[in-house]
């Protein structure tokens, strides 16, 4: 059949192939890929070292209250709850890299509102079995986005020499411990650098790259992720219990 030139015109502008990244209804194109049911909770009230929402009015959660870290500042753009860990599991696991274009944009948002200045973007690398099964770093794909949004240089530094174990349980000194010497940096880094990566869960990961990116020559090492867990109210477990008691 052929198509009228007004049909061909419509499709010009409201192609009906585009679809939302979180539900896939088909949209009108858009910045972030999302139709106006589908909501991404941004991060807005966060801690000023780690960059994850935090709960109380100090500057700091309370883990970087008594913590110091390697990295300079960490920002993210999203908290890493519903439709946000949605994305960021499809982009890990489902084989979906085109999404990395649509975070990045979050991200870039982002990094507009910080005061950076930066050389060069870098990524938190995977180990090479772990890439070569996946067939991308997710990490790698935002930065790419990035670097082209930003006109910035973007070079893979690290190299994940150990695989580490998932370690969805344990605190940020224990994924330390265990993440210490696994990361190696690959030539001499330039002086001021942006890390990413998809996910920052206590920020240990981002912190052993930052400290190794310093001992080869870093002098400022920004971290910015799509995501981050928040902090949990103090209140959370007690209340639970509470809860469950009365039950
Ligand atoms: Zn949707
Ligand atoms: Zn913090």
């Amino acid at each position: 059949m052929k198509h009228t030139i007004i049909y061909e015109l419509k499709q010009l502008l409201y192609p009906d192939d585009i679809k939302c990244i979180v539900c896939g209804r088909e949209i009108i194109p858009n910045r972030y890929g999302l139709c106006n049911k589908c909501k991404i909770e941004l991060n807005e009230n966060y801690c000023l070292c780690c960059g994850r929402h935090k709960v109380g009015v100090g500057d700091y959660c309370d883990e970087c209250a008594d913590m110091s870290v390697h990295f300079d500042e960490a920002r993210s753009a999203v908290n890493y709850v519903d439709n946000a860990q949605n994305l960021v599991l499809r982009l890990k696991f489902g084989n979906s890299p085109y999404l990395a274009e649509y975070m990045s944009r979050y991200m870039l948002d982002t990094l507009l509102f910080t005061d950076w200045d930066i050389d060069c973007i870098t990524f938190v690398p995977l180990h090479k079995t772990r890439r070569r099964k996946r067939g991308y770093n997710q990490a790698e794909l935002l930065a790419a986005a990035l670097a082209e949004y930003t006109d910035k240089p973007c070079s893979a530094l690290l190299e994940k020499t150990v695989v580490t174990p998932t370690q969805a349980r344990s605190n940020r000194e224990e994924r330390l411990k265990n993440l210490r010497g696994t990361f190696s940096v690959i030539g001499k880094p330039p002086r001021h650098l942006l890390l990413i990566d998809d996910v920052l869960t206590t920020g240990s990961t981002v912190d052993e790259c930052s400290r190794v990116l310093k001992k080869a020559g870093a002098k400022v090492v920004y971290v910015l992720t799509f995501a981050s867990v928040p902090e949990r109210p103090f209140l959370d477990k007690p209340t639970q219990n509470i809860r469950d008691f009365r039950r």
